[in-house]
């Protein structure tokens, strides 16, 4: 079943899908508010119009379709922390979570852990850097990994000064170089807090320290990511940046697809390059350690502030640059501690309530 069938990643699955109907079936479709889109995929996929809701972020639509007894895998493609309840319950119900949802494991980090070791259900990531580290993990044992690198194409705006960033067009942040995706994570890209967000996804995922996980720039997306084991060993992931292997292998893992979309010309590669990502013009990617490190409710605040501020970022009301610094604010604005759901939405709540509050007065 797809939790948010007509964005980006739930149109690229449905793709996949659609070349490989012997071993998928959609059972349930949810969206947002496109209920065009959703009622041509219901029609095509064969799923009853029952279970094919537009949900918006109504939880309980979400949390009823992700416990439905015939649904073997959940791919949560909700945007932001309205994933959460999806999250949660497709874990309790003990089925695999294709994860693309990044903020709800984020802000839920130790509760999401806990419901996963309980409901006996498991998570497979989607985004491409996690799927990366989970194909080069099959190298070796968890006990020998060294560190991880994850892979940043450092967005639209790599190679700038923040001087030069202060007068930077939505047109332009919303122009990714190499992926095409929906306009949230677009923007998070432009700012780098989506690598920061990807780096405590790792440590959720992976149960590596922070001190383990690097970042670094390439930009031309082809090394997805990397695991240096401890002989010194590098296993890379690479293909075209292209969404739909990293879900197919969400969906059919072990097993890969039997059919590529897109593959490599070395020929015409001509070369892959590296850089260290300039933390002084993009400082929410330490902002992203510092809160994943502080550890409680700081990711969820973390997260949550920044989707108030990437909000009002597309709405015109902030510049790029304040969408950082309004992260930052909120964060020193104090954060506690979290052991049940109620408190992940307590702090995502209260973050949100701060980063409005923060905005309105110093922006
Ligand atoms: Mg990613």
């Amino acid at each position: 079943m797809i939790l948010g069938s007509t964005g980006s990643i739930g149109t690229q699955a449905l793709d996949v899908i659609r070349s490989h109907r012997d071993e998928f079936e959609v059972v349930a479709l949810s969206a947002g508010t496109n209920q065009d889109l959703l009622a041509r995929q219901a029609s095509e996929f064969g799923v009853a119009p029952e279970r094919a809701r537009c949900a918006g972020d109504d939880s309980r639509i979400l949390e009823e379709f992700a416990s439905l007894d015939d649904v073997d895998v959940v791919l949560n493609a909700v945007v932001g922390f309205a994933g959460l309840p999806a999250t949660i319950a497709t874990l309790r119900a003990g089925k695999r979570l294709a994860l693309a949802n990044k903020e709800s494991l984020i802000a839920g980090g130790p509760v999401v852990a806990k419901v996963r070791d309980s409901g006996g259900g498991e998570i497979v990531p989607v985004d491409s850097e996690h799927s990366a580290v989970y194909q080069c993990l099959r190298s070796g044992a968890s006990s020998e990994v060294s560190k991880i690198v994850l892979t940043a194409s450092g967005g639209p705006f790599r190679g700038r000064s923040r001087e030069d960033l202060a007068g930077v067009t939505i047109k332009e942040a919303l122009n990714h170089p190499t992926w095409s995706m929906g306009p949230k994570i677009t923007i998070d890209s432009s700012t780098l807090i989506n690598k920061g967000l990807e780096v405590i996804e790792a440590h959720e995922l992976f149960g590596v320290s922070y001190d383990q996980i690097e970042v670094v720039v390439h930009p031309q997306s082809i090394i997805h990511s990397m695991v240096e084991f401890q002989d010194g060993a590098t296993i890379a992931q690479l293909s075209m940046p292209d969404m739909r292997l990293p879900i197919g292998l969400a969906l059919g893992a072990p097993e890969r697809l039997d059919q590529a979309f897109g593959s490599l010309d070395w020929a015409s590669l001509s070369e892959l390059t590296f850089m260290e990502p300039d933390r002084d013009a993009f400082p929410a990617l330490d902002l992203a350690y510092a809160a994943g490190r502080a550890g409680g409710s700081a990711p969820a605040t973390l997260s949550g502030a920044n989707e108030v501020a990437v909000e009002a970022f597309l709405n015109g009301r902030i510049s790029w640059i304040s969408i950082a610094d309004i992260v930052g604010e909120v964060l020193n604005l104090g954060t506690g501690n979290i052991s049940e759901v109620e408190d992940v939405l307590e702090a995502d709540r209260v973050a949100r309530e701060r980063a409005e509050r923060v905005l309105q007065t110093s922006f």
